[in-house]
């Protein structure tokens, strides 16, 4: 079936028509959301550069309208971290139809795409993650990309298409489409593949909510905090409840673990917290002195030197508390560092936000975590990482979180001006 060149507008009216009523709730906005996913993926065509869609002819797709609708595919298959299979697919059979070096299958679905101009010059990545969070709502599980990683990969891919047909004069175009960025997985395993180690800068690009930047805003420093999730197990000693001077009470001792932990004092300029979140103890009767807790922090600090400040005072705080009645600890220290970026990276990438979007805004900072951040520590990488406002409301891992589809062409064309710059 050949589709009139009018789509673009019907499929606008229609998405007013589905704002409209769907805050309301009504049965029109059901229809009108029915008639949107139908169009988002049917397999119709429209006039211009045609795509294969989930591996199908039938879809084309206009120039000008790549990017979105890339992204309303990818929104209409949501995957979580490490299952990413048909997202990878997709892109990866887009990647190769453009002509780029693929090597997929990386981290389960990661996907490495490169150009070589072939003559020497920087060797830059740009990156992109693919998960989406599964909810549980009306009792069944669904997977939603309420973090935006749909959009972050339809402007990395774009770009990548621009880019290669462009061409690049000098170094290298390196594309990362990772997965498991939720679960703090992905960045390590791609980043420790071996085949990344000769890339020199980074930049990756994320949808701030509303709060942080509007639509037509960026920033070339979306700074992310350290997060680090801290598991400890204490040992003590199993006696019976009438002769507790026989064992060690493994709750007395996370009891003191957790007071020394709250008298921890750090520099309070630099925004950083440590709670206990979880708790739980051995054995099964009331009468048994438990022989072991185990406990969970989770820890934030905005700089990776108090981070580890941090965790070295936790290690002590909960060794010295334990000890102090004859008690042990295991510790264990997982999470992701905080951003560190180079000051001529940001440059550039701020001199590309300028060229689309007129001006650039200030760094954003936010205490939340980014897998991002392992590129940069493992791979001794110079880095930048694009806050890109959007008028995102209500917020991020909200499971009815929606933006304004006109930043994926803005976040795009910022991430190809940025190779361009580096490599054109
Ligand atoms: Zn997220
Ligand atoms: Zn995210």
């Amino acid at each position: 079936m050949k589709k009139p060149k009018t789509l673009p507008l019907v499929i606008y009216i229609l998405r007013l028509c589905n704002n409209f009523f769907g805050s309301r709730g009504g049965i029109d906005s059901l229809a009108c959301k029915l008639l949107v996913k139908l169009f988002r993926v049917g397999n119709w065509e429209i006039d211009g550069d045609k795509t294969k869609i989930n591996g199908k002819e039938g879809m084309e797709i206009t120039e000008k309208k790549y990017v979105e609708e890339v992204y309303n595919y990818l929104h209409s298959i949501p995957e979580t971290g490490h299952n990413e299979f048909k997202t990878s697919k997709f892109i990866s059979e887009e990647l190769k139809k453009f002509g780029y070096d693929v090597v997929e299958g990386i981290a389960v679905t990661g996907i490495i795409a490169t150009i070589d101009s072939g003559v020497k010059g920087p060797i830059l990545a740009v990156r992109a993650d693919m998960d989406a969070l599964e909810y549980e709502i009306d009792g069944k599980k669904i997977n939603i990309h309420s973090c935006g990683h749909d959009a972050n990969s339809s402007m990395v891919l774009a770009a990548a298409k621009e880019v290669i047909e462009k061409g690049i004069s000098r170094g290298r175009a390196v594309f990362i489409f990772q997965p498991a960025e939720e679960i703090l997985g992905g960045a390590i395993e791609m980043a420790k593949s071996g085949l990344l180690d000769e890339v020199e800068e980074i930049v990756g690009i994320h949808l701030r909510p509303i709060q942080e930047a509007r639509l037509g805003e960026a920033t070339p420093a979306l700074c992310h905090g350290s997060s680090k999730v801290v598991k400890v197990k204490i040992n003590g000693l199993a006696s019976h409840g009438a002769r507790p001077h026989l064992g060690v009470n493994a709750v007395d001792a996370a009891v003191l673990a957790i007071n020394g932990i709250n008298t921890i004092r750090i520099d309070p300029r630099v925004p950083h917290s440590a709670k206990v979140v979880k708790i739980n103890t051995s054995g099964s009767a009331h009468n048994i002195i438990p022989d072991s807790v185990t406990m969970v922090l989770d820890l934030r600090a905005q700089k990776n030197e108090i981070m580890e400040e941090l965790v070295e005072k936790i290690k002590d705080a909960i060794n010295g508390s334990v000890q102090s009645i004859g008690a042990r600890a295991e510790i264990e220290v997982d999470g992701v560092p905080a951003a560190e970026y180079d000051e001529e990276m940001l440059r550039i990438v701020r001199e590309a936000i300028r060229d689309v979007l007129g001006s650039s805004i200030d760094e954003i900072i936010t205490p939340g975590g980014e897998d991002f951040h392992f590129y940069t520590e493992i791979l001794k990488v110079k880095s930048a990482y694009i806050g890109l406002g959007s008028d995102l409301v209500p917020g991020l891992h909200h499971p009815e979180m929606k933006f304004n589809l006109k930043a994926l062409e803005y976040g795009k064309e910022i991430l190809k001006k940025v190779v361009f710059k580096r490599l054109g």
